[in-house]
């Protein structure tokens, strides 16, 4: 892979530059929406990139990082389980009913809960692994159901957040949202908006959005967002598109 055949101190300075223009997408996107900068945590993706892509990220004060895929993220998540200060893994894709128990042994945050079995089958494995994992429901923000993205039905999220609340080694945070494409990503964050303020009156204290990637991050924000997921523009175009 040409990512790793690149030698670290160009690829660090290649990651510093795009990260600083990534930041400074996201203080704009704040002040233009009266927003104070700290209040979006910057969440890097790092799904498809190396470990020591992960590793330069951390030296460039990046906390949270995020994967997709269980297998992946396990190889990752032991390769650097000695960076301090630790970082803080997030799960954002699909997860199969019979991944959950691993996930639950590595993922700090898993942002794509979308069903109640799913919420059980990590709960039993936070449990078993003695962890506590930090979650969000995943809402579909699909006008069909047909993307195959995920999520559960904006309807669907006050009786779905209730059930799962209330199962030991998970905390309820709030709720992740990908933008349709094509499609406004106003609309669709503006739905997810209000879907967060639902959620807010069954559990207070779950207030996290997880809202924006790479092209969108702008519209996000002015939705509310306080999380974005970004890949693309700060570790560049990745070898397998997803
Ligand atoms: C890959 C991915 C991202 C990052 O997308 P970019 O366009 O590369 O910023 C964000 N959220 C989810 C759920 C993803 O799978």
């Amino acid at each position: 892979m040409a990512v790793d055949s690149r030698s670290d101190p160009e690829r660090a300075a290649e990651i510093a530059a795009s990260l600083s223009e990534v930041r400074a997408r996201i203080d704009r996107a704040c002040s233009a929406a009266d927003r104070p900068p700290d209040s979006v945590t910057l969440v890097v993706v790092t799904k498809t990139f190396p470990s020591s892509d992960v590793s330069i990220l951390q030296r460039l004060g990046c906390a949270d990082v995020a994967e997709n895929k269980d297998q992946e993220a396990r190889v990752k998540v032991a390769e650097l389980s000695d960076a301090t200060p630790a970082l803080c893994w997030h799960m954002i894709g699909q997860v199969q009913r019979n991944k959950a128990r691993s996930v639950a042994t590595w993922a700090d945050v898993v942002e794509s809960v979308d069903r109640l079995s799913l919420a059980e089958a990590l709960s039993a494995g936070a449990v078993a692994a003695n962890r506590r994992i930090e979650f969000l429901l995943q809402v579909s923000l699909d006008p069909d159901d047909a993307s195959g993205r995920g999520g559960v039905r904006p309807i669907e999220v006050p009786e779905l957040a209730t059930r799962a609340m209330a199962l030991p080694g998970l905390a309820l945070r709030g709720i992740m949202g990908i933008a349709p494409y094509p499609g406004d990503p106003d609309v669709a964050f503006g739905l997810l908006e209000s879907v967060a303020q639902q959620l807010r009156t069954v559990v207070p204290d779950a207030d996290r959005i997880s809202a924006g990637m790479s092209g969108d991050l702008e519209a996000a924000i002015r939705h509310g967002a306080t999380h974005v997921r970004i890949g693309g523009a700060i570790l560049g175009k990745r070898a397998i598109v997803r």
